[in-house]
């Protein structure tokens, strides 16, 4: 971020931050809203990604106040679609491929921790309208969908569109794993006149065709 930083400051170019629902780490706060200082395991397993991603909002914010640079920080929850990588480790990707190779579906957990999936075009949308607003408009500001599923809910949505026969399983919680996890998105609909347009349901048919399409 700080090299992106210096090469934006140099070339005087506008620069995105892809920022995380992660600032907001297990939040206390449900939905969250950008004002919401978020709870963070700062020495967890997580804390690498959680802080490197709060650090770099850090600096983003103080180049702009430093250096006057035109900074758009977005903070992206949970996305997927196709084209994502069959071994990238995401719950949706991992329960697709499972579910299409008929092989367990790997729960962490109880699978009563809530995602909010959002799919990549709507996302794709939003960063697009984020760099088209007035330079004073920073964000930090939430792109996602706020559509809230428990991870038994999408394990089940998987098995129903596949029509696989595969099993679910129940496999350890990863340590610090959140447990729900939605956004507030009214800064995005006033400021970017954004919200998600396509379903779960939808999105997720989409994606089952696609890894039907690939090897995996
Ligand atoms: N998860 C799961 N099985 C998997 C992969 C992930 O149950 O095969 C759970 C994971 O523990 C978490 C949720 O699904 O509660 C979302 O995980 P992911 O890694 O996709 O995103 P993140 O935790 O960063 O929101």
């Amino acid at each position: 971020a700080i090299n992106m930083l210096g090469l934006a400051k140099r070339v005087k170019a506008k620069i995105l931050q892809a920022s995380t629902s992660e600032v907001y780490g297990d939040p206390k706060v449900h939905p969250q809203s950008e004002a919401y200082w978020g709870h963070v395991n700062p020495i967890g397993l997580r804390s690498c990604y959680d802080e490197g991603k709060r650090c770099a909002e850090t600096l983003f914010f103080d180049y702009r106040r430093q250096h006057n640079l035109r900074i758009k920080v977005a903070r992206i929850f949970n996305t997927y679609g196709p084209r994502m990588h069959p071994n990238d480790g995401r719950v949706v990707s991992n329960f697709i491929v499972q579910a299409l190779k008929n092989e367990p579906i790997t729960v962490y957990g109880d699978g009563k921790q809530t995602r909010s999936f959002c799919y990549a075009d709507d996302l794709i949308n939003g960063l697009i309208r984020l760099m088209d607003t007035p330079d004073e408009f920073t964000g930090p500001v939430n792109i996602g969908n706020p559509g809230e599923f428990t991870i038994s809910e999408l394990a089940e949505k998987v098995l129903v569109l596949t029509g696989s026969t595969s099993k679910i399983v129940f496999k350890p919680l990863p340590s610090d794993d959140p447990v729900q996890r939605c956004p507030d998105i009214s800064l995005a609909r006033e400021m970017l006149g954004w919200s998600p347009r396509v379903a779960l349901d939808d999105g997720l048919a989409k994606t089952i065709e696609y890894f039907r399409t690939v090897a995996i």
